[in-house]
Order: structure tokens, then sequence, then C-alpha cells
């Protein structure tokens, strides 16, 4: 029988427990995997492990997708009208809202996110991405199209049925509400493997699926590593489409094991090497507070950072001190997730911090300035200070590759033009931001810029109801939005002869 775990929380933010099942979630109960494996999970803040959980492998995979299917035959897909699966995702975010400040504290240990900050951001957006796609479930609609009188044209918007889904550390919980909300919502059965660093959250969730209402096998949640369960969903024949967020190179191994099994639907939210731009007439304040947020928040670990910051050279000697300010400020309300005064927290692995410290010793040795920070932070942990490198050109990897982590590259530019081509310079196409206070500008920069998402006068404020997604190497299909519930309906038309003679 797999165990339950307690973890007490002492700290000035947040004093309560937190009681999981460390097991796998298949067919609505908590079981161990068939074969028995076990991952640790470690605190970021400290390195210490915090608790071990169940490690599931193919073969778990192929008992929960037979539950899955078992369940889309017999108490989901469109035999349970909409309204009825919306009840159960609304109750799925009133369940977790009673119990707010517990998964923000989950988060804030499991990720080291700052606690007020997986509070208001990570839990509160879970909550109201689940709310919406919960009011959609009973408004998915196909259409009748006219073709000639003695024939009846319409379209039926179906659920795939098996829906793979693999999401990543960064955001552990509310990118699991980006994937399962709408695919609940449009019929859809689901196989989810959490990130095997930062499973907390996702068991946490998993118990509260059955007080939700979910019929068993509805949701099946399986911890495990990517080269095992992740490649087993990838694979899985059964499943008709996966979702992925993550690196590009494992969106491409996904994409390649889809295609060899039986060419499952795809859609990849990837990284990004996101452009921010300023011009000389930007509102200076805000645009050094929004860069500050669009690099920096969440220790840099987001898809989005905008993390090749262009700066005009009229404001360039303006802008580089007070944005250093800013990451000054940062570095000095860096430490403990749980401290009031933390604002930032550490990456999230072991790996990750050796991952960016690498990147900063290439900007290094490739000629770069580190302007500020640099630096671990502390001496326990994987802390790193906020860090602004300068003197950047094209060619250096800080330039050219997705770090990841709390590391902005500034670049200096004369014109439009030449930013605009000097921002598409790249193979990634998540994100992108204009900050000037000529409208006209703001709009030609913005629809010139290959990426899935322009911000003009603001960095990453991203809406539930806003589709998000890639160009180029950064991803295809979109979550979010209405355009997430195409992505897990297929459409049918259906042709109904209602007189027409051969
Ligand atoms: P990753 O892509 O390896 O991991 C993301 C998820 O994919 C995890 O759940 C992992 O277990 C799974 N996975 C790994 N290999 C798999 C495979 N062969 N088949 C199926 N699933 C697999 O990312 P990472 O190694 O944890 O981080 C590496 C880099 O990825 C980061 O430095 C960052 O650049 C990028 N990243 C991007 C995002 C994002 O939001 N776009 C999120 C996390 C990481």
């Amino acid at each position: 029988m797999p165990s339950t775990f307690t973890y007490t929380f002492d700290t000035q933010l947040y004093k309560g427990k937190s009681t999981f099942n460390t097991g796998l979630f298949i067919n609505g109960e908590f079981v161990d995997p068939v074969v028995d494996a076990k991952i640790e999970v470690i605190n970021p803040s400290t390195g210490k492990v915090i608790t071990s959980v169940s490690a599931g492998s193919d073969k778990d995979v192929d008992i929960a997708v037979k539950a899955a299917k078992q369940a889309y035959k017999t108490s989901w897909g469109l035999k349970v009208p909409g309204s009825v699966r919306g009840r159960m995702l609304s109750k799925l975010a009133d369940l977790i809202e009673k119990n707010a400040d517990e998964f923000a504290a989950l988060e804030a240990l499991n990720v080291g996110k700052p606690f007020g900050t997986a509070r208001m951001a990570d839990v509160a957006s879970t909550i109201d991405t689940i709310r919406y796609y919960a009011g959609w479930a009973d408004k998915i609609q196909g259409k009748t199209i006219e073709t000639n009188e003695k024939k009846l044209s319409y379209t039926r918007h179906e659920p795939y049925g098996v829906v793979g889904q693999i999401v990543p550390w960064n955001y552990p919980l509310s990118m699991i509400s980006w994937k399962v909300s709408p695919a609940l919502a449009t019929g859809n059965v689901i196989v989810l493997k959490p990130s095997e660093l930062t499973p907390l959250t996702a068991l946490r969730l998993a118990g509260l699926c059955n007080e939700a209402g979910f019929p068993p096998g509805v949701i099946n949640i399986v911890n495990g590593y990517g080269h095992t369960v992740g490649q087993a969903i990838s694979e899985h024949p059964v499943i008709k489409k996966i979702a992925f967020t993550g690196s590009t190179a494992t969106g491409r191994k996904i994409q390649i094991a889809s295609a060899n099994s039986n060419l499952k639907a795809v859609t990849l939210e990837l990284g990004g090497k996101s452009p921010n731009i300023i011009f000389d007439d930007a509102d200076i304040e805000q645009a050094v507070k929004w860069t500050t947020r669009g690099i920096f928040f969440n220790m840099g670990q987001n898809c989005n950072a905008g993390s090749r910051i262009f700066v005009q050279e009229g404001i360039y000697d303006k802008f580089l001190p007070m944005f250093t300010h800013a990451a000054r400020s940062l570095q000095s309300a860096t430490g403990d997730p749980f401290h009031p005064s933390t604002k930032h927290g550490p990456q999230v692995s072991q790996t990750q911090f050796d991952r960016v410290m690498d990147y900063i010793d290439s900007a290094k040795t490739d000629g770069a300035n580190i302007h500020v920070g640099g630096l671990r932070h502390g001496s326990e942990g994987y802390f790193i200070q906020p860090t602004i490198v300068t003197e950047c050109t094209a060619d250096m990897k800080i330039v050219k590759e997705e770090v990841f982590g709390p590391v902005a590259a500034v670049i200096k530019f004369k014109s439009e033009e030449e930013v605009i081509e000097m921002a598409n310079n790249t193979v990634y196409g998540l994100s992108s931001a204009v900050f000037t206070e000529n409208s006209s500008r703001a709009i030609r920069v913005a629809h010139a810029l290959e990426a899935g998402q322009a911000f003009v006068n603001s960095f990453n404020s991203v809406e539930k109801n806003m589709p998000f997604g890639g160009y180029k190497q950064s991803g295809n299909g979109r979550e979010l939005g209405e355009y997430a519930i195409d992505m897990y309906t297929q459409v049918k038309a259906v042709h109904i002869n209602v007189g027409l003679k051969l």
C-alpha cells in the first residue's frame, strides 16, 4: 500500500500541516507502482530531502491508460453532459481554494517560490483557470453549414478520448490547470505526468479528485521520470493526443515518439529567448519595473522570460543604473521562501543551478561583462543572485540560448529597423515586448516580432482567456482561452442526406 506523508510547516508566513499520498493515482485510488521505485523530492532552499514518492514505469502508464479508456467508455466523454463536467471542475476549484494556503506552501517548499507569490500567482491563477474552463464545458458547439436543400450538414467537436499530459517543474500546479481543465471540459480523460522534481502539489490535487466527483479513471497521475513514464505516454498507441510543456529538446523527442507510434496530435509549449525592447521614449520607471519582473520573476525560470533586453542608445545610460538598482534590491530580498521579505528564491535543483552558473561562466569567457550579480547567494540551497550581463554580442551563448535562470542580457540598439532584425534573430518565438509611448510604433513593432505573445508596455501579463503559445521552435498549438478548447477536440463533419437521389 502506498503511504501517506505529512509535512509540518512552522514558518513565519504559514503554519499548518500538509498530508498527501506518495503513490501513483490511477483509477481513482493511490497505488504502488508495478516495479517498486522511488524518487527523492528535494527542498531547493536547503538541498535536503523532503520525502520520497513512487516512480512509475511504462507498466503503470499502461494500467493508467486502460483505466482512462474504460472511464471514457462508461462514465465520461460526451456521455456526461457538459454542465455536469463543468460542475466537477468548479468543485475542484473550490476545493483548491479551500486549501489554497496549503497548496502555496507546498509550492514554496518544493519549487522555492516565495510563499506570497505562490499564493497570489500560482494558486490563485490555478483556481481561476479551472473555473474559466468549468464555464466552457457546456459551450462546446459545432456549426450547421448550408450545403444544399437536400442535405443537413453540421460539425461536432468531439473529444480525443485518452490524452497524455506532461508538465514541467517551474509552475507545477498552474501548468496542470492549463492542461487538465480544457481537456476535462471537452470530455477527454487524462494520464498526466508531473515533473519528477516537483510532484507534491500534483499529489495533493490527486487527493481531491474523488471529492470533486470525477469518476475513477478520468484523471490519472503517474509520477516518474521523463525517459520512462514520459516516453511511455508519448509512445502509447491508445493515447490520441499529447500536450507537453518543457524544453525544446524534450519536445522534439515527444514529437518523434508520437510520430513513430500512432501519429498523436501534439501540442508543445517549449523554451524561449524572448526580446524585450525599450525605446528612447518609453516611460522609464514602468519599463524598469516590468523588465525586472519580465526576467527575474520565478527566479528566471520562465519559458517566456524577457531574457534579451534591447535598450535604445538614447535611454541606455539612464535605464541601466535603474535596472541595476532593481536587481540589487531583489538580491537583498533573496532567501527563505517563507520569510515575509523574500522576493527571490532558489533555482529548482542542483542541475538547474549548475546549468545557470555555466551560462554565466560562458558569458565571461565570451567577453561579456557581468555588470551585477553572477554569484551564488548563501551557502546552502540553489540560490543565484539576480544577474545583469552587458556588452553582449549576437553570437554569444548568453544571447542565443535559453538560460532559464535569473540572467538578463542587455544589448544597446540604434534604430527600430535594426532592433526588429536583432529581436527576430533567434530560433525561438515565444514572447516579446515593446516599451514606447508612440502608439503607432508600438503596434508596428508588436506586429513585426516573430512571437506568439507581444506585450506592449508590460511583460508576461498572461491572461486565462487569451491564447498562449509559441512561434518557431517555441512550440506549436495554443493553451488557454477558447483556443485550448480547439486543441482538445477533433472536428467531425456530419453529412445527412435528406432526399438527394442517385
Ligand atoms: P525537460 O523538458 O527535460 O522536462 C520537462 C518535463 O518533460 C518533465 O516532466 C520531464 O520528466 C519530462 N521529460 C523529460 N524527458 C522526456 C522524454 N524523453 N519524454 C517525455 N517526457 C520527458 O526539462 P528539464 O530538463 O527539467 O529542464 C531543462 C530545460 O528545459 C530548462 O533549462 C529550460 O530551458 C527548459 N524548460 C522549459 C520549460 C517551459 O516552461 N517551457 C519548463 C521547464 C524547463
